[in-house]
């Protein structure tokens, strides 16, 4: 899965390793970096190792590992210092993903499918194709579950097909207790961070009307000041997106070792293109993310020339 998991990444291959797991093969879960605590409830996933916290006990699963099914990213780059271990792997590595542009080189196999919700949706679709949609028990539609409610941000960005009802439904027949699931995500934060998103609404947000866009920055000492830790600041790019007419939201955190982009869009503005062309970075049509070693206060002014550059295209 990518770096810094998301419920997509997470719930994708908790899903995939529940059903590998089923039929008698020995599975490892692991991801590049830590994540959320509101990560933690997944079946399965306490016993996901971390690689940055435990390198050798990841690096000796990979190297015994006759096949590494890669989930939720396009580019080896996403799994951050995962990258170098698995471009020397020889074995036989599969990508199932939906994100834009895959570096296909990187891959033996693998779908791609940049139409599709969410790689959970992918997963589930390849457990019903390959025939054993009796092993999606209810761990498993949990875990599926919360990749689609992340990913489609419950039910609401254009990608949520006719397709993916049916599978809730599907899921539902199957057990799925879906209030919990939202609960697990949504209502499972500390104090902080709610006064963490109310401090930067009023301090760090500024709204651009005549492109229709806004940004957040969030230096350092805000993350200090308000405890918050990883996947506090998930979602929060979203909320410039409710002023009526913004159609770009840019967020940007200031990291210790870089300065993460978030990007959000409605309609028709591509901040795929729009990430990888300013900010090194990529993801989808809607929502994608990059990152720079500038300063905060330079990558901002990239930011306001770049939706300056872009103005035909946002107004
Ligand atoms: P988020 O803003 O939630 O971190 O990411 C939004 C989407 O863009 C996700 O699908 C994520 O996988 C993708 N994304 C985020 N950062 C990067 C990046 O630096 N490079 C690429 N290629 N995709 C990214
Ligand atoms: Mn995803």
């Amino acid at each position: 899965m990518h770096q810094k998991p998301d419920p997509d990444a997470m719930g994708s291959s908790l899903a995939l390793a529940g059903m590998l797991t089923q039929l008698g093969h020995e599975v490892t879960v692991i991801s590049p970096t830590n994540w959320p605590d509101f990560l933690k409830w997944m079946p399965g996933a306490k016993k996901v190792i971390d690689f940055e916290a435990s390198k050798e006990k990841a690096n000796a699963a990979l190297e015994t590992a006759d096949w590494v099914f890669c989930l939720d990213f396009n580019a080896l780059n996403r799994t951050r210092n995962m990258a170098g271990p698995l471009s020397a792997l020889h074995c036989v590595k599969i990508l199932i993903d939906h994100h834009e542009q895959p570096e296909t080189a990187s891959f033996d196999y693998g779908i791609s499918l940049t139409a599709k919700s969410s790689t959970s949706e992918m997963v589930y679709d390849f457990m019903k194709g390959s025939g054993h949609e009796q092993l999606i028990n209810e761990d498993i539609a949990a875990c599926l579950y919360a990749g689609i409610i992340g990913d489609t941000g419950s039910f609401r960005f254009p990608a949520t097909s006719a397709g993916v009802h049916e599978m809730v439904a599907d899921l539902k027949r199957r057990g799925l207790n879906h209030t919990l699931i939202h609960e697990n995500l949504y209502d499972n934060f500390l104090e902080d961070r709610l006064r963490f998103i109310g401090h930067i609404l009023l301090h760090r947000m500024e709204v651009f009307y005549e492109y229709n866009a806004a940004l957040i920055a969030i230096p350092k000492s805000d993350l200090v000041k308000f405890n918050i830790r990883t996947g506090d600041t998930e979602g929060i790019v979203n909320y410039p997106l409710t002023i009526r007419g913004i159609r770009l939201s840019g967020l940007v955190i200031d990291r210790d070792e870089e300065r993460k982009w978030s990007f959000r869009s409605k309609g028709d503005f591509d901040v795929n293109t729009f990430a990888r062309r300013y900010f090194n970075g990529g993801g989808h049509y809607n929502a994608s993310g990059g990152r720079t070693t500038d300063k905060l206060q330079t990558t901002v002014q990239l930011f306001k020339n770049a939706i300056k550059e872009n103005a035909s295209q946002l107004q």
